[in-house]
Order: structure tokens, then C-alpha cells, then sequence
């Protein structure tokens, strides 16, 4: 008999007792940043307490940004790996690989995987999410691609090498720096980038900065349009001609849609969980079954879906702890942070950002400086006294300092004048 199939689960009847006190089986469905680093967590704390992983994918945990540098060539497919092949059994975790979990019984406590059934006493849901696609006229079509999996990235570059007018629709951090990835790592390509909103990174970056970063990327060979709302995909089985909702076209053969990426609900929904725009889960990352958690990008809480690492990694390590039943405080959000990871340019958002869509509030108080040959740009966000937000763009080596500044919510009362000075050093 397999590890941990249903009829393991007998043998945990004879514990009943100590069942109620302690968790004997934690299953975990997803293996990218939050289902290990929660299994980890788990582990770290609790060498007996069995724990079994399942992932759809064929390959143990990667970081996704280094899919950023294998569309580049910078890392090979052997080095994308974070943890060695063998991590996963001196850490007495069971990865499931090639296993979508394709129903939760949550009243039975268990999951259905490639037609056996498994047992949990407490169940992670950290299962992500998933790229999203939106319902352009004239797909499906060949050599249209998105980018969330070793698996996509793999055949975007296979393609790429065939291709010679690629279009990136969607100008977020990570349009942006696949675009810059491909430019890099297959140089004849012509690069565009199609942005529908008014200015680039438009939850990261105010107008300012946004038109720096436009031009940067102008000069490094990659043309951006912005208020370019894409409405057809055209071509005869493969994709030739993207057509705007202003009419016009641009010539291309591949597109990479980077148009966000949605909370996978297929599982929540399925068990009868409480979901939104995630699974709800509680400040204990609790979901409405009190056996089931839920950690990553999966997860909603207070409202949120982060899509992001850093509250992956806070709320997985906070998890870990509830899972057990041990004390530790409860997750109560994370200050989002973003570094756009292109080469040549560099750029942090921290916190609340402001843009000139968000309504006035007098409460704020927002500093520029900008420097004398308009490479430099920097913008901090005051709310009482303290620093809530900042944008970096052009200035990589203070971003620790202001990073710190902003979560330990210290006075800024002496540094206000040096905020203004765009040469000022914060390092
Ligand atoms: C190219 C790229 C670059 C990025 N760069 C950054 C960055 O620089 N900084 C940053 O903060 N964020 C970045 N992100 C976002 C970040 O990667 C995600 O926030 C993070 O991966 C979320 O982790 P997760 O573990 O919650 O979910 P996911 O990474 O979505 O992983 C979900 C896991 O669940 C598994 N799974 C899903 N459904 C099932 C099922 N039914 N059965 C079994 N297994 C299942 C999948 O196989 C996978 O293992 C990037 C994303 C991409 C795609």
C-alpha cells in the first residue's frame, strides 16, 4: 500500500484520543512558495506529524521569477530548482508530483488524486493561481502564450526562437520584464509592449515615474504603447495581427498575454468553503471548514488576494504554527513591495503608492524629488507624521533603508528636507 492512502487513516483511529490534541496528517495541495514554505515551517517545528505534498506540476518547487531569467537564458532549466532533488526526503515530506488534486470531501476529511483517495487532519490549500486570459475576439490561436509555469516558459522560448515581432499585452511588473527577458535572451526580436490603462505599472508607479520608466525602456529597444486596449487576435491558426479598440494594428507572430492572474477557486468552491475573490480565510488563515487553511495566492484576507511572495511566505509561516495548534500571532496583512527585475532599470514600489486615480485625502502628504538629468526618481507617501509608501526608480542602493523606514513606521520629523533633495544618499 502507498503512503498515506485512505486506509493509513485506520491506523490513525487507534490515536483518536491524541487526534484531538495533536495533528498527525497534514496535507498540503501546491508546492510552489506557500505549500513548501508552510510544509517547512511544519517541519521545522514537528519531526513526527506526517506531511504530504501535491503538486499538478512535474517539478519540485521553483522560485517563478527565475522563469524571468530561463526566458532570458540566463539560468538553465537544471539550475531553477530552489531546493535539491533530495530535500524533500531528509525533510520526510512526500511530494506528489504529477498529481492534481481534483476533489476535497471536506465532512470526510479527505482528497481524490488520481483515483485513490487520501486522509488529513488538517488540510493546506495553497494551490495559487492561475494566469488569466481574457476573452479577446478571435482566440484560441497558435503562438499566443501566458506565463505562470516552467512549462509555459518553456514554450514561449521555443517559440521565440522561431518568431520575429513579439507583442507583450500588459504593461505590469511582469509584462515588462518578460518583454525585457525576451529582448535579452533572443536580441533580433522587435519587442512591443501594449499597456491598456494610461501609464505603465499603474498599481506601483504615479504618471512622474511612469513616464521615466517609459522612456527607459524606449531606450533599452522596446517599444510601449499605452491606452492600448487590445480587442482581436487575427491570423490563420497562428496570430498575425493584433487589432486595438482604436483601431489600430500592429503587425506581430507571438503575443504574451501578461494580464494578471486569478485565485484558482475550483477546489475551495468544490468543498463548500466561503470564497470571494480567494479562499476567505481568517486571521488565523483559517478557512470557513476550521480543518482547512489556506496560504499564497489562493487565500483572501481581509479583502485581499495578495499575488505576491512576501504574504505567501508570511501567512505559510504563520500557518504552519495554527496547523499545529501552537501559539504564535495571528497574520494581520503584509506591506506590499515590488521590484521591477530589469536589467538596466531600477525600480521599487513600497507600500501606499498613490496615483492620481485614488481620491484626494487631505491626510496625505506626498514628497518628489526628481533628479537634474531625469534618470532619478523618488516619491514618498506621509501619513501621520510616518512614512506609509515610497516609489524608488533610478536609486537601487537605498531601497533597504526606506524599506525599513516604512515597516517599523518610524517619524520622519528629520528627514522631511532630505526627502525633497533628489541627491540626497539614504543609505
Ligand atoms: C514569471 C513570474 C514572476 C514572478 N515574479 C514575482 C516577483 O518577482 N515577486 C513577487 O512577489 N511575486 C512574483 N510573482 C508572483 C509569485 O510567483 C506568486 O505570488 C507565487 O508563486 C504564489 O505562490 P503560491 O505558492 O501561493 O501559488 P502558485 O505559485 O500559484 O503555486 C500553486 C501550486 O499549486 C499547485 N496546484 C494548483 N492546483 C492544483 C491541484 N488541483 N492539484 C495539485 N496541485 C495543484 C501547482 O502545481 C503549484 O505547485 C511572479 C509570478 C510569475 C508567474
Amino acid at each position: 500500500m502507498a503512503w498515506g492512502k485512505i486506509n493509513d487513516t485506520k491506523a490513525h483511529g487507534l490515536l483518536d484520543n491524541k487526534l484531538e490534541a495533536s495533528v498527525v496528517k497534514a496535507v498540503v495541495i501546491g508546492n510552489n512558495v506557500a505549500g513548501t514554505t508552510l510544509a517547512k515551517a511544519v517541519r521545522d517545528v514537528d519531526r513526527d506529524v506526517q506531511i504530504e505534498i501535491f503538486t499538478e506540476e512535474a517539478v519540485p518547487y521553483y522560485p517563478r521569477p527565475k522563469l524571468i531569467d530561463f526566458i532570458a537564458g540566463t539560468v538553465d532549466e537544471g539550475k531553477i530548482l530552489f531546493y535539491p532533488m533530495d530535500w524533500y526526503e531528509k525533510n520526510d515530506l512526500r511530494l506528489h508530483l504529477n498529481s492534481r488534486v481534483e476533489r476535497i470531501d471536506a465532512p470526510g476529511k479527505k482528497i481524490f488524486v488520481g483515483g485513490e483517495w487520501y486522509s488529513y487532519d488538517k488540510l493546506v490549500l495553497a494551490n495559487g493561481s492561475k494566469a488569466f486570459m481574457p476573452p479577446f475576439k478571435g482566440l484560441p490561436k497558435d503562438n499566443v502564450f501566458t506565463l505562470r509555469t516552467l512549462d509555459d516558459a518553456m514554450r514561449i522560448r521555443k517559440a521565440a526562437a522561431n518568431s520575429s515581432k513579439v507583442v507583450v499585452i500588459g504593461g505590469g511588473l511582469l509584462g515588462l520584464e518578460t518583454a525585457r527577458a525576451l529582448a535579452t535572451g533572443f536580441p533580433k526580436l522587435k519587442m512591443t509592449v501594449l499597456e491598456y490603462a494610461e501609464h505603465l505599472l499603474m498599481r506601483q508607479l504615479d504618471h512622474p515615474g511612469a513616464e521615466i520608466l517609459q522612456n527607459t525602456m524606449r531606450s533599452l529597444g522596446t517599444e510601449v504603447f499605452t491606452n492600448a486596449e487590445t480587442q482581436e487576435l487575427r491570423g490563420d491558426g497562428a496570430v498575425k495581427e493584433i487589432v486595438l479598440k482604436d483601431g489600430r494594428t500592429l503587425e506581430c507572430d507571438m503575443v504574451v498575454v501578461s494580464a494578471g492572474a486569478r485565485a484558482d477557486l475550483t477546489l475551495g468552491k468544490g468543498a463548500g468553503l466561503a470564497v470571494g475573490r480567494g479562499v476567505i480565510v481568517d486571521s488565523s488563515l483559517r478557512t470557513s471548514d476550521e480543518s482547512i487553511y489556506a496560504v499564497g495566492d489562493v487565500a483572501e484576507f481581509d479583502g485581499k488576494v495578495w499575488g505576491m511572495i512576501p504574504p505567501a511566505l508570511d501567512q505559510a509561516r504563520i500557518a504552519a504554527k495554527k496547523v499545529l495548534g501552537l501559539e504564535t500571532p495571528d497574520y494581520a496583512g503584509t506591506i506590499p513591495s515590488n521590484t521591477l527585475k530589469v536589467m538596466g532599470i531600477d525600480l521599487t514600489s513600497i507600500g501606499v503608492v498613490r496615483s492620481e486615480h485614488d481620491p484626494p485625502e487631505p491626510s496625505f502628504e506626498e514628497i518628489r524629488a526628481t533628479s537634474a538629468d531625469g534618470k532619478t526618481y523618488k516619491k514618498f507617501v506621509i501619513k501621520d507624521g510616518k512614512m506609509i509608501g515610497a516609489i524608488l526608480l533610478g536609486s537601487k542602493k537605498e531601497t533597504a533603508k526606506i524599506t525599513k523606514l516604512i515597516k517599523e513606521g518610524s517619524a520622519i520629523d528629520g528627514l522631511r528636507d532630505k526627502l525633497a533633495d533628489p541627491e540626497y544618499d539614504f543609505t
